[in-house]
């Protein structure tokens, strides 16, 4: 079976020097039984590949269910290879299919015809339920490209349809493990309550994040219960941390302005925060603020989640990417968003935008006056659809407020 020009050469000499000592099959020592034995094994580890790597397809042939494969091995195996195939799918029809020869099985008997050079293409419906498969089974934390590629051979992929998601897969992976990471960092415990000043209560004091250590409380959002407007911010700064209060800082202050240019009260509206305790480094005599990390956006998010369930706003607006990254889940680029309209937890409209510290952060004043035109933007949008309602038969008239 073994692949090789000289193989008849090497199985004469064995057998003449076995006629002349029948013992030399057992002698170690000797160079064509050693070649022999190499080769042997290569056989057999090629067989295991066989059966390890053989993707069958379902084919209709006369109206019958079929099963086809394509498979390269490496040597001449494929007869030996098939008994297995035999025993374990001895109920439905197949052929495998190499360059060598093919190997038929119609439910009574193996038979053997020509061989068949290059893969064939099939349409398959199996071939997803693989993908599935290798999905399921793929652990981004265990990735050994070395190792993968010595167990399961390059030269076999071509027939194999999970290796064509193994680069997704691949890069993917960074992400992935990043996110089971996540998964197992604590997370806020919420209590059962009745409502949003239950809620609010049971926040006051939550320690699930390493953010809570610096001895600050936590700032719960701000708004009626009734809002269908929900602004997410990303963390209450120094002041808001002081008050208790969310967006009532500089940064607030600069939102009260765009809301009053969009004729928008803030009093109908539902303020809060993805993370509800203030994040800092001091400098000095000042807290400086510092981001918060992945790990500390999820242990605080339940909370986030229980304001959600507990208002149902028909739209949320999140300020800066913390914000977008809390609410969907994933990271976003804060550029390309603006103007999209996302999906939130229970199907909510999510729009993202700049976060209104960021206007007060840049040096330029166009490029100020940029960031503040693109909130009121996206703030005017969300007012129109859900804050001023036209009513239908004045829809000219677009002061007509309902709220
Ligand atoms: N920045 C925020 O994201 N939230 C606040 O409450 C204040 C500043």
């Amino acid at each position: 079976m073994f692949r090789s020009d000289d193989v008849w050469h090497l199985l004469y000499r064995l057998l003449w020097k076995i006629k002349a000592n029948p013992r030399i099959v057992g002698n170690p020592a000797d160079p064509d039984v050693i070649e022999a034995e190499r080769r042997a094994k290569q056989v057999s580890r090629d067989i295991h590949k066989m059966h390890a790597f053989v993707r069958f397809n379902q084919v209709d042939v006369d109206g019958e269910e079929h099963f086809i494969a394509w498979h390269k091995p490496q040597h001449k195996i494929l007869r030996a290879g098939a008994g297995f195939f035999k025993r374990r799918f001895g109920a439905m029809r197949w052929s495998i299919l190499t360059p060598d020869e093919s190997a038929h099985w119609n439910l009574k008997a193996v038979t053997y015809g020509p061989g068949v050079e290059t893969q064939p293409t099939f349409s398959d419906s199996i071939e997803a339920h693989w993908l599935t498969y290798y999905r399921s089974i793929f652990n981004p934390a265990r990735i050994k490209i070395k190792a993968m590629k010595k167990e399961m051979p390059v030269r076999y992929w071509e027939s194999m349809p999970e290796t064509r998601i193994i680069s997704e897969l691949l890069a993917e992976a960074p992400a992935r493990v990043e996110q089971m990471r996540l998964m197992a960092q604590p997370r806020a415990t919420v209590p059962p309550h009745e409502t949003l000043t239950e809620l609010k209560a049971s926040c006051r004091d939550c320690s699930a994040c390493p953010i809570s250590c610096s001895g600050g409380k936590a700032v719960f959002g701000e708004g009626p219960a009734t809002a269908r407007i929900m602004l997410v911010g990303e963390q209450p700064g120094d002041e808001e941390d002081l008050s208790g209060r969310p967006f009532i800082g500089p940064a607030g202050q600069l939102l009260n302005e765009v809301l009053e240019s969009c004729e928008i009260d803030r009093a109908k509206l539902y303020v809060t925060n993805a993370v509800k305790h203030f994040k800092w480094e001091p400098r000095g005599k000042r807290r400086l603020h510092q981001r918060p990390n992945g790990s500390e956006i999820l242990a605080c998010k339940p909370w986030l989640l229980a304001e959600l369930e507990s208002i149902k706003p028909s739209v949320i607006v999140c300020f800066g990417s913390t914000a977008a990254q809390s609410v969907l889940g994933i990271k976003i680029s804060l550029t390309d968003s603006l103007g999209k309209v996302f999906r939130g937890p229970n199907n909510v409209e999510v729009f993202v935008t700049y976060h209104p510290s960021a206007a007060l952060r840049v040096p330029s004043a166009d490029k100020r006056d940029e960031i503040v035109s693109a909130i009121a933007m996206t703030m005017k949008g969300v007012a129109d659809r859900f804050y001023r309602e036209v009513t239908p038969a004045d829809s000219s008239s677009a002061n007509t407020v309902s709220v």
